[in-house]
């Protein structure tokens, strides 16, 4: 049986790229997964999946809606459901394949099945103890249950976001219970399919934390593509294709007929059968694994990254402390910047922001400057019938340095890089508003929104 110098639990983006990132830095590494794939949540459940239903949808729209427009004539295509299952699948396969490849590449163990620690240093996998000098805990997280509601993935009549990737039909109607981005992005895929979506959300505003002039752009634009928004409501059963609610403001009771309801109220971490508290491991109030500056845990030897630790749960923020972490085990300087980590949700238009945003700016009691621009102004925009958005920025009003950045619009979430690295370099938004931006491009609409930070946009 090999010593390993690091043995990572769970193969999602934080433990696949902490593995790899391991070995190419000299260490034995292994890495074991329960599922029968590599990727986690995020490749065989999660982004990528998602992200290729949110394509194919988008496709259709366009044929629907805008080939027309732009003088394309001719039928547009029907839905055939099992081919775009078979799309989505491929594009899971050919990802997960492709780290299966990476481990190879880099010589990383693939220990197949669930990871109990047995004591620092001892992971137990079947009836094998293997001995490593440190341990990874990379578990990621699951669907959070919501009180009144059972999840059948099975049935398909009351799912969470990994049954609704694998519906048996499109379903004419679906309640999609909380607005954040996993039910929203979600929701539009199946609202452009044909499903009439109603979004049931606890809270006043859609997509909680992000910047507000941004959420009720979004609900606006949302609407509009025919999503219907119950704000303020407590759901309190679904079942037998109806969900109950009541609203906030009065107390008052109501309910709703749907073919699919789709529980998306967040995720909880994952640690299950791990042994973490035979072993004394702390955890904060939220189920997290709490940890120090260096994603060490209180037991010497055992740190843990991703969803399953505190902190916003994405799969980029699982990657950067992934590497990190190796970095750290293997005797260098790990860095990942928590005030640099861009959120995107990707419907249409897309929704991207990095740092503060205007409330949490003014909050934090700092004299603040926005410079704003609408896509309205942008000729590519104008040209992608996808002008309804603006890109914000939030700059420090006495040294003009570069707080946040929320767009709405064609491209967001790769626009919104080049504010993240403007922000890792401490930018000022005049050295964005003096770079030189190709014409016609959607980040022509950030350089915008940076020189209205200073003596005005050119083209609002
Ligand atoms: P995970 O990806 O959850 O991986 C953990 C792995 O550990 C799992 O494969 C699990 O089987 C394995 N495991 C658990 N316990 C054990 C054990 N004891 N032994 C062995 N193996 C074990 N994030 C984004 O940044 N962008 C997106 O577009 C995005 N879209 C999403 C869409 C959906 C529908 C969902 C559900 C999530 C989405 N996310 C997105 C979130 C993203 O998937 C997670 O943040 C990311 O996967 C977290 O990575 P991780 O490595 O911490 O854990």
């Amino acid at each position: 049986m090999p010593t390993y110098d690091l043995i990572v639990i769970g193969s999602g983006p934080g433990g696949y790229v902490c593995a790899i990132r391991a070995a190419q830095l000299g260490l034995k590494v292994a890495c074991v997964e329960g599922r029968e794939t590599l990727g986690g949540t995020c490749l065989n459940v999660g982004c990528i999946p998602s992200k290729a239903l949110l394509h194919a949808s988008h496709m259709l729209h366009e044929a629907q809606h805008n080939f027309a427009r732009m003088g394309l004539i001719g039928n547009a295509p029907d839905v055939d459901w099992d081919g775009m299952q078979g799309y989505k699948a491929e594009t899971v396969t050919t990802n997960t394949k492709g780290i299966e490849f990476l481990f190879k590449k880099n010589k990383i163990d693939w220990i197949k099945g669930w990871a109990t620690i047995e004591a620092p240093g001892k992971v137990k996998v079947g009836d094998t103890v293997y001995d490593t000098k440190a341990i990874v805990i990379a578990t990621g997280s699951e669907p959070s249950p919501l009180k009144g509601v059972e999840v059948d993935n099975d049935k398909g009549a009351v799912v969470d976001s990994t049954g609704a990737l694998v519906l048996a039909r499109v379903p004419k109607t679906m309640a999609v219970i909380g607005a954040g981005v996993i039910g929203l992005e979600l929701g539009s895929a199946y609202a452009r399919l044909g499903t009439k979506v109603t979004v049931i959300e606890y809270l006043d505003n859609i997509t909680p934390g992000m910047d507000g002039e941004v959420q009720k752009q979004f609900q606006k634009i949302l609407s509009k593509q025919g999503l219907t928004f119950i704000m303020g409501a407590a759901v309190q059963s679904a079942a037998n294709g109806k969900v109950t609610y009541k609203l906030r403001k009065d107390d008052s009771e109501h309910s709703l007929d749907a073919d699919v309801v789709l529980v998306a109220t967040g995720r909880r971490p994952y640690v299950d059968g791990l042994g973490l508290e035979a072993l004394g491991v702390a955890m904060t109030d939220r189920g997290q694994i709490k940890i120090d500056d260096h994603w060490q845990t209180n037991v010497p030897g055992i740190y843990a990254i991703g969803d399953c630790v505190p902190g916003p749960m994405l799969a980029h923020k699982a990657e950067d402390e992934g590497m990190a972490a190796a970095e750290v085990i293997a005797g260098k300087q790990g860095h990942v910047n928590y005030d640099v980590i861009p959120g995107v949700i990707y419907t249409t238009p897309e929704v991207a922001s990095v740092g503060l945003t205007e409330e949490a700016a003014k909050e934090s009691g700092r004299k603040i400057k926005i410079g704003k621009f609408p896509f309205l102004g942008n000729a590519r925009a104008k040209a992608m019938f996808q002008s309804e958005g603006f890109v914000k920025l939030i700059a420090d009003a006495d040294t003009d340095r570069i707080l946040g950045c929320h767009i709405i619009g064609p491209n967001a979430g790769e626009m919104i890089h080049e504010i993240c690295v403007a922000m890792e370099f401490g930018a000022a938004a005049e050295d964005v508003a003096m770079t030189c931006h190709a014409h016609p491009t959607t980040s022509e609409a950030v350089r915008e929104a940076a020189l209205a930070c200073g003596d005005g946009a050119i083209h609002a």
